[in-house]
């Protein structure tokens, strides 16, 4: 059986991190070998892939994305390369949209010149639903235009339309993916989810932009790992395929839910004033990857949030020490 090496950009974050252990746990593709290249930004940390690295096949470097020489070393010796290393969170992207544009720019530039010049490589590029826009009713085939609002989803729509560009001008292997908000556990504690429940968690109050009456699509972390796979696997060539499970819901319903799974109430909730030029919903189609790759997410929300609750209840160790240094050195300036 010959063995597909497969490079993975940004593997010790959120999702990056929980797509390795799916391809090197008990029920990964047996014929994997899987290096991780992350520059371990505050967003990048290495206990994310504590179970993984004494697998076979495994290994990891700290690096940028951006190195042209290293990634040019690093592409050569792989079959395949699954991009999900990025700047990604919006609010920061307000104060200092600079370090998204290299990165999520150039870096991604960066590693397609390499994949052409060491073609056939296959190429999966993580972009996101925030690419669209913000949509009133409805959903957005992948077929819509890109109306990025914020200076994060204006850096993932270019290197998205980027990513596509090397396959029409070039005919490199590219399919790129567009998934909805994430859930689960080891997500850095800025986004909404984890930063409330791990404020709830320590009876601290939660801010809650505007009206709350912003919608978003979540989906559990692994359900968005297994769109990747199969898009890996059985993708075609300069597609894209948006991922989502269908569970669209308003911040002020999540963060009831959430109060509710922490043993708090709304007397621990801070209205603050709205983020600038907030979307007020996404809403993506997923019917293509569910009708082409017989995609089904397989966790409903509110048992997914459960876990995930239990999940940051239970491994206090794994957060207790971001969310210190958060509070030294973040001060994003909405936080009461
Ligand atoms: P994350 O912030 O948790 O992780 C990003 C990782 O990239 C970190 O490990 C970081 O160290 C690494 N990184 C950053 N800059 C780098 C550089 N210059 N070189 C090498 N590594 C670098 O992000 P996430 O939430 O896991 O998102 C992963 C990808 O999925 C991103 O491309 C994001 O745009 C996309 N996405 C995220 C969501 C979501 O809800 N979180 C939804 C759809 C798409």
């Amino acid at each position: 059986m010959t063995t597909t090496r497969i490079l993975v950009t940004g593997g010790a974050g959120f999702i990056g991190s929980a797509y390795v252990r799916a391809l090197l746990g008990p029920n990964g593709p047996p014929d994997v070998a899987v290096t991780v290249l992350d520059k371990l930004t505050y967003a990048g940390n290495p206990a994310n892939l504590a179970d993984v690295r004494a697998a076979d096949g495994f290994a990891f470097v700290r690096g940028d994305i951006c190195d042209a020489n290293l990634v040019d070393e690093l592409v050569a010796a792989h079959d395949q390369i699954v991009h999900f290393a990025a700047e990604t969170h919006v609010d920061r992207s307000l104060f200092g949209a600079g370090v998204f544009v290299r990165t999520n720019v150039l870096g991604t530039q960066t590693l397609l010149d390499a994949a052409l010049r060491h073609a056939p490589k296959i190429f999966i590029h993580i972009s996101s639903d925030e690419v669209y826009g913000s949509i009133r009713d409805g959903s957005w085939p992948e077929t819509d235009p890109l109306r990025p609002n914020s200076p994060y989803s204006a850096s993932k729509a270019a290197s998205d339309l980027i990513a596509l560009s090397y396959h029409r001008t070039h005919g490199l292997e590219v399919r790129v993916t567009r998934c909805s908000n994430n859930y689960g556990p080891h997500q850095y504690p800025e986004k909404i989810v984890p930063l409330f429940i791990t404020r709830l968690l320590d009876g601290r109050p939660v801010p809650l932009y505007g009206d709350g009456h912003n919608i978003r699509d979540w989906i559990h972390v692994d359900d968005h790992v297994r769109g990747i796979e199969l898009v890996r696997t059985r993708g075609r060539p300069g597609e894209i395929y948006n991922i989502g499970a269908g569970d669209e819901l308003s911040n002020l319903d999540l963060t009831g839910l959430l109060l509710h799974a922490c043993g708090a109430d709304w007397a621990d909730v801070r209205f603050v004033e709205d983020r600038k030029g907030h979307d007020r919903r996404y809403s993506v189609d997923s019917t293509k990857i569910r009708t082409e790759l017989g995609f089904v997410p397989l966790k409903d929300l509110a048992t997914g949030l459960t876990e995930t609750v239990a999940w940051y209840r239970t491994h206090r160790s794994w957060w207790e020490p971001l969310q210190r240094r958060a509070d030294r050195q973040d001060r994003l300036p909405l936080l009461p």
